[in-house]
C-alpha cells in the first residue's frame, strides 16, 4: 500500500486525502441541452460534487460550453473510440476525461488525448471493466479480478510511459465481489486515486444494496476516493444512495441522523408516520447552523430511552401519551399528538 497521489477535478479534490466525493452520471442526452442543465443543477442540490456526460459524437461536444456556463459542478466527458471527441471536450473546457484506452485506436491517438489533457492541466480517469479485458490477459488469468487488475496496470503503465500521471482508476464489475477484489488489488499496487464503483447495479432497491455492499466494504478499509453508485433509476436516486452510503461509514455528517426502531408487539404509537414527518420538518431546519444531532423515534417506553441512550434527542409512546427524552432521561410527557410540535421546540432551544 501506498500513498494515494491527488488529482482535481475543477475545483474537487480526489485522492490524497481529500474527503471521498460524489459522482453521478446525467442520464438525458447531450442534444437535450436544457434537460442535462436541469439534471445537473438537481444533482447538486441534492449533493453531487462531480458530473458524467456520455459525448457520443464529436457533434455533441459543442454543447459542453454552454452546459458548463449553467452549471457548476465539474464535468467529466465520458469517451468511447474516437479520440476527436476527447480532444474537442477538451478544447470546449471539460473538467476531465473518461476512456478506456484500449478502445481509443491506438497509442498514437491516445498520446494526442495524453499532450492535450497535460496542457489544460486536466486528469483523465482510466476506465476499465470486466468486459475489456484484453484477449491475451483473459486467456492467462481467466475473466478474474487477477485479469482486470493487469488489464489496469497495463493501461496505466502507458500513461505513464508518456508522463503522464494525473490518473484516477476505475476497474468495475457487475458482480460485486468481483468488484472488492479488483479494487483491493489496485489499491495495493498504484498510487493513484480510486473512482469505486459496482457498475450496472440495478433497480433501486437490490442496486442500492449490492452498492451499499460493494462500496461500503471497500471504503470501510480505507479504499476509494471517489464514488458512483449506478442505478437503473434517475440519478438524483444514485447521489442519496452514495450519501447514505457516506454517513454509514461516518465520512460525512448529516445535519440530523434519525434513529427509529423496527417496531413490534409494545409499541404504542405511530413510528412510521412520526418519523417520516420528523424528516420532514428536520429538512425544513436546513442552513440554520445548528449543532449535529441524532434524533430516536422508539415505539415504547420499555425500551426505547434506553435502547437509544446514544441519541441526544429522543421521543416514545408511554401509556397513552407520548414521552420526550434528552440523553436518555424523560424530560417531558406530552399528548401522543404533541410530540412533535415539543421535539422541534426543544431541539430550536437547544445549544449543545
Ligand atoms: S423500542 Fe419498543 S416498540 Fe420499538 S422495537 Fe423496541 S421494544 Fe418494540
Amino acid at each position: 500500500m501506498q500513498k494515494i497521489k491527488q488529482v482535481k477535478v475543477g475545483n474537487v479534490k480526489i485522492g490524497g486525502g481529500a474527503p471521498v466525493s460524489i459522482q453521478s452520471m446525467v442520464k438525458n442526452l447531450i442534444e437535450d441541452k436544457d434537460a442535462v442543465i436541469n439534471e445537473i443543477n438537481d444533482l447538486e442540490r441534492e449533493g453531487c460534487e462531480i458530473v458524467r456526460i456520455a459525448i457520443p459524437t464529436r457533434e455533441s461536444t459543442q454543447f459542453i460550453e454552454e452546459i458548463k456556463k449553467q452549471t457548476n459542478l465539474p464535468i467529466v466527458a465520458d469517451i468511447h473510440f474516437d479520440y476527436k471527441i476527447a480532444l474537442d471536450a477538451i478544447e470546449e473546457g471539460i473538467d476531465k476525461i473518461r476512456i478506456n484506452p484500449g478502445n481509443i485506436g491506438g497509442k498514437e491517438r491516445l498520446k494526442a488525448i495524453v499532450d492535450l489533457a497535460k496542457e489544460r492541466k486536466i486528469p483523465i480517469r482510466i476506465g476499465v471493466n470486466s468486459g475489456s479485458i484484453e484477449k491475451d490477459l483473459e486467456e492467462r488469468y481467466g475473466q478474474t479480478p487477477e485479469a482486470l487488475t493487469e488489464s489496469v496496470k497495463r493501461n496505466v503503465e502507458i500513461l505513464e510511459d508518456m508522463d503522464f500521471t494525473d490518473v484516477v482508476i476505475s476497474a468495475k464489475s457487475s458482480s460485486t465481489l468481483f468488484t472488492i477484489e479488483t479494487y483491493r488489488r489496485l489499491h495495493e499496487i498504484l498510487p493513484y486515486p480510486l473512482h469505486i464503483g459496482v457498475t450496472e447495479a440495478g433497480l433501486l432497491f437490490g442496486g442500492t444494496i449490492k452498492s451499499a455492499v460493494g462500496i461500503g466494504t471497500l471504503l470501510a478499509d480505507g479504499i476509494g476516493d471517489t464514488i458512483r453508485v449506478s442505478l437503473t433509476a434517475p440519478s438524483v436516486e444514485e447521489v442519496r444512495v452514495a450519501k447514505e452510503i457516506l454517513y454509514a461509514l461516518g465520512l460525512r455528517k448529516k445535519d440530523f441522523e434519525i434513529i427509529s426502531c423496527p417496531t413490534c408487539g409494545r409499541c404504542s404509537i405511530d413510528v412510521v408516520k412520526l418519523t417520516e414527518e420528523l424528516k420532514e420538518r428536520l429538512k425544513k431546519l436546513k442552513n440554520r447552523n445548528l449543532p449535529s444531532l441524532k434524533i430516536a423515534v422508539m415505539g415504547c417506553i420499555v425500551n426505547g430511552p434506553g435502547e437509544a441512550r446514544d441519541a441526544d434527542f429522543g421521543i416514545t409512546g408511554g401509556k397513552e401519551k407520548g414521552i420526550i427524552f434528552k440523553d436518555g432521561s424523560v424530560i417531558k410527557t406530552v399528548k401522543e399528538v404533541e410530540l412533535l410540535n415539543t421535539l422541534m421546540d426543544e431541539i430550536l432551544n437547544y445549544s449543545g
